[in-house]
């Protein structure tokens, strides 16, 4: 399946006019077969490393011989030989001038010179087989070309750097000994039943558990950072809610009313906040309605609100609150909201006080369900909620807003992330692998007998290895890399 033999080709650039196209090959004939489809000052295959060459593009013309061939295009080649290419196989990269034709004839001369056409991400699967690169560091390459923030791409120019596989790396080895130590400890004493773990290896085993907790502390802020957060805007009808998220937008958006219950679909924006994506979305007031285009509207709202842990919620402060608003409350809990309270041009009629009290009793239902006392509850409580004061009509209190939307999405200053793990696959990983250290841990310290320890630690040491790639299976690599463009 992931054949290394063979030579591949594809363009590299983006298509459309443009001053340069590139195409790569790859493979042990590169060299050769760059050479059918080039006419330059010598030969590519007896060209050093790193060097380039000027030429033309050629085509032979069928059944002339060598002497006739058709000029495609003036080009330079650029020649890599392995191991110190991209891929550590050799390379060269032929740049053309950009459009639609002069690449794709250059692909095509190669590929009548032997080679064969790549398959998406296939250059990148070649590095990470011939261990240039680790399978994190692969993926970053993806993530490196699809940033659409300066935030997202400097999280993704860490993780292609290597920042993240040291660290994992830093964490597998240690792990990587004490299942040595305890497994040689396991056969030694076979003979004698089974053995306790030495409190030394639990310990090394607590304290990559507290690191994999740490790794993916921020993991929820640095997703929003890779892939953008949704938040969408909830509230009872005419708290502004329109009104706010055009304000946040700085355009007019979504159709703002007099009348109550009128924004019935979900308008989504997004907007840049510190370098993270924000997607907005205005829903449907939530409130009991006989109206049936309304009632659909109010179970959208609930159903993006099931799916997004972080929402805004705006309470119109310049009326008392109400049973819609607990109705809402009640919906937000278990979830991370700025407290929007709109129309602070106008006296207020809710106090501190009695929001305070509405929270808490929402986080009360939250920890009694979960079984957790008052005073937990209002530590729940103040996790969840920042309130912003606000007058989207006046504009004011926007900025304050943005920056809590920062803090619920578990934000930091964008510059502070130089390690976080944004990628749902790693994140998904790690949280495995943290889950069973913990239990060979507590297995361990219960006095379970080493092989038990040792069959949880490899569960955990697999987790791990998946994200760098170590032992991960062919079918695991073929979905990440298809997911990568054709040239990559
Ligand atoms: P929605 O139903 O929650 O989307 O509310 P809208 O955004 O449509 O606003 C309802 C009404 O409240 C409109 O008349 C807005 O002009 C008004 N409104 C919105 N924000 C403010 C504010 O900050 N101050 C005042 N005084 N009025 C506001």
């Amino acid at each position: 399946m992931h054949s290394l033999d063979d030579t591949i080709a594809a363009i590299a650039t983006a298509p459309g006019a443009a001053g340069l196209a590139v195409v790569r090959i790859s493979g042990q004939q590169a060299l050769a077969f760059s050479d059918r489809a080039f006419s330059g000052t010598g030969a590519l295959v007896s060209a050093a490393t790193h060097t380039l060459h000027h030429g033309w593009a050629m085509r032979r013309v069928a059944g002339t011989g060598p002497a006739v061939a058709e000029r495609l295009d003036e080009v330079v080649a650029a020649v890599f030989r392995a191991p110190r290419s991209y891929t550590r196989e050799d390379v060269v990269e032929l740049s053309c001038h950009g459009g639609r034709l002069p690449a794709l004839r250059v692909l095509e001369a190669l590929i009548e010179a032997g080679a064969r056409l790549a398959a998406p991400g296939e250059f990148s699967m070649r590095a990470f087989l011939n261990g240039r690169i680790d399978l994190a560091q692969a993926e970053a390459v993806a993530d490196v070309i699809h940033a659409e923030t300066d935030a997202a791409r400097a999280l993704a120019v860490a993780q292609l750097a290597g920042d993240l596989s040291r660290r994992l790396r830093g964490l597998f080895e240690p792990l990587n000994d004490t299942l040595a130590e305890i497994e040689a400890r396991v056969d030694f004493a076979e003979d004698v039943g089974g053995i306790e773990v030495p409190a030394h290896a639990l310990d090394c085993l607590d304290a990559a558990t507290t690191e994999l907790a740490r790794l993916v502390e921020h993991a929820s802020y640095a997703r929003a950072v890779r892939d953008g957060a949704r938040v969408p805007i909830v509230g009872r009808p005419n708290a502004g809610k329109s009104s706010l998220f055009n304000a946040l937008l700085g355009e007019q958006r979504a159709l703002v009313t007099e009348l109550p219950g009128t924004t019935r679909d979900r308008v989504s924006e997004s907007v840049e906040i510190d370098g993270v994506r924000v997607v907005l979305s205005d829903t449907a007031g939530i409130r009991d309605s006989p109206e049936r285009i309304e009632a659909l509207g109010i179970a959208l709202s609930e159903t993006v609100l099931a799916e997004c842990p972080v929402a805004i919620w705006v309470v119109d402060a310049s009326q008392p609150l109400g049973a819609a608003d607990e109705r809402i409350a009640g919906l937000l809990v278990g979830k991370r909201v700025v407290v929007a309270l709109n129309k602070s041009d106008l006296p207020a009629r809710v106090s501190d006080a009695e929001l305070s009290e509405l929270l808490g009793r929402c986080a009360v239902a939250e920890g009694s369900a979960a079984g957790g006392s008052a005073v937990a509850s209002s530590a729940a409580q103040a996790r969840w909620a920042v309130r912003v004061p606000c007058s989207a009509a006046r504009g004011e209190g926007l900025r304050e807003l943005r920056a809590a939307i920062l803090e619920v999405l578990g934000g930091f200053a964008a510059s502070g992330l130089t390690l976080a793990v944004s990628n749902p696959r790693h994140i998904d990983a790690l949280r495995r692998a943290r889950l069973a250290l913990e239990r060979a841990s507590l297995r361990g310290r219960e006095g379970a007998p080493g092989e038990i320890v040792a069959i949880e630690l490899r569960e955990g040491l697999a987790a791990i290895g998946e994200v760098t790639g170590a032992g991960v299976d062919p079918e695991l690599l073929d979905r990440i890399f298809s997911r990568f463009c054709v040239g990559k």
